[in-house]
């Protein structure tokens, strides 16, 4: 049960253990537990899309059901997006933060955001990104490499 806003992504207080402990048995789906302002502050729709891609984890996945690896790699990749993001936009930590939009260049670099139909760029993957919107926000994601 978490009161008010998380920690900020890119903060010393958004660690492992924290990610661990704030999705452990929750049933909601991974994509909507980070969502979550109360989990963790400001990650916006589009950066929520890139992470889950790159640590391998379907958006759809029950929170708690993420396996310990991928969720180390969920760890990782939130703070890569981000700061890929930041980097390619000269944007600012608190820009990215409520937008849900691409900062600067980093649309560029987007590895399943927008390019339903087209094939994942994973290492040794040949699915195809696969596009779905529920609740105004839309998912894209690698059914083959993502879990
Ligand atoms: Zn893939």
């Amino acid at each position: 049960y978490f009161k008010g806003m998380g920690p900020e992504p890119l903060g010393n207080e958004f660690h492992l253990p924290y990610l661990k402990r704030a999705l452990s048995g929750k049933k909601t789906s991974i994509k909507a537990a980070l969502l979550d302002q109360r989990l963790v502050a400001g990650l916006g729709n589009i950066y929520v899309v890139e992470a889950l891609h790159r640590a391998g984890i379907a958006p759809t996945r029950a929170a708690g059901r993420v396996c310990e690896a991928r969720l180390e790699r969920l760890y990782h990749a939130i703070r890569a997006v981000l700061e890929e993001a930041i980097e390619a936009g000269g944007s600012t930590l608190s820009d990215y933060a409520a937008v849900d939009g691409a900062q600067g260049g980093f649309q560029h670099r987007f590895r399943v955001y927008g390019r339903e139909g087209a094939g994942c760029v994973a290492a040794g993957c040949s699915g195809v990104i696969a596009r779905k919107t529920h609740g105004g926000r839309s998912s894209f994601w690698c059914p083959r490499c993502q879990r």
